[in-house]
């Protein structure tokens, strides 16, 4: 690895150790919980990371490219460094559970999700995926202690999770890539209606004067649970 950087130390010497608990745990803090998408993000971001041999100071060194804002996201985000705030992180409304780590020179790596090994955790964890579908997928009530156990069951799933091997877990690809750019860094212009500060590029212009886009009434992208989804200002 390169040298390590100072605000990432713990997460960095995790990776070079290998440790895909302590990443885990490291992940569960952003996550809120620990689940076996999460092992999975922390796994493929692992490997990625390590192939690429690359110390990311959230300055675009190195960019993830995930295809899903489901749980893995968050695994990757955690451990790659990449983030929509250090914008290395893109999102491609894909609705795969991938990734793609690359570095600057466009040396690339994808790993997607093996489809064969997906579709067998349900037999591995039948009551785990059942109490999964009550609670979260048809939403019905459930007790306070169902809820404590939908946890535990997930988070007992994720640890047995990590002792699976990546190759058996994801089709690894590795490849070349094209780059974006840099972040460009936008102008801010004042909105002349409620005065605050917007980035040039994502201003309406009416009759020479700036608008925000809430302001102007515009349509706007919004990333939420559903995917990307273009809205309309209310
Ligand atoms: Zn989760
Ligand atoms: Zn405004």
């Amino acid at each position: 690895m390169a040298t390590k950087n100072k605000f990432r130390t713990e997460i960095e010497d995790l990776i070079e150790a290998g440790n895909l608990r302590g990443l885990l745990n490291k992940a569960g803090e952003l996550h809120g919980h620990h689940c076996n998408y999460l092992a999975y993000g922390v796994i493929a971001g692992l490997y990625g990371i390590r192939k690429l041999g690359v110390s990311n100071t959230g300055m675009e060194e190195v960019i993830a490219i995930v295809e899903t804002n489901n749980c893995f996201s968050d695994g990757i985000q955690m451990v790659t460094g990449c983030s929509f705030g250090n914008n290395s992180l893109i999102y491609r409304d894909y609705g795969k559970t991938a990734a793609t780590l690359a570095k600057r020179d466009g040396k690339a790596i994808r790993l997607v999700l093996n489809p064969e090994f997906e579709d067998s955790r349900e037999k591995e964890y039948p009551e785990a995926y059942k109490m999964f579908d009550k609670l979260v997928v048809r939403r019905e009530e459930g007790s306070p202690e169902d809820y404590v156990k939908l946890m535990t069951l997930f988070a007992e799933i994720s640890a047995k999770e990590l002792n699976t091997p990546v190759e058996k877990m994801f089709l690894i690809e590795e490849k070349e890539i094209e780059i974006p750019d840099f972040a460009p860094v936008f102008e801010s212009v004042k909105c002349a209606k409620c005065g605050e500060n917007v980035m040039k590029s994502r201003v309406a212009e009416r009759n020479g004067q700036y608008y925000c886009l809430p302001c102007a009434r515009e349509t706007f992208f919004e990333l939420n649970g559903s995917g990307i989804l273009q809205q309309k200002c209310s």
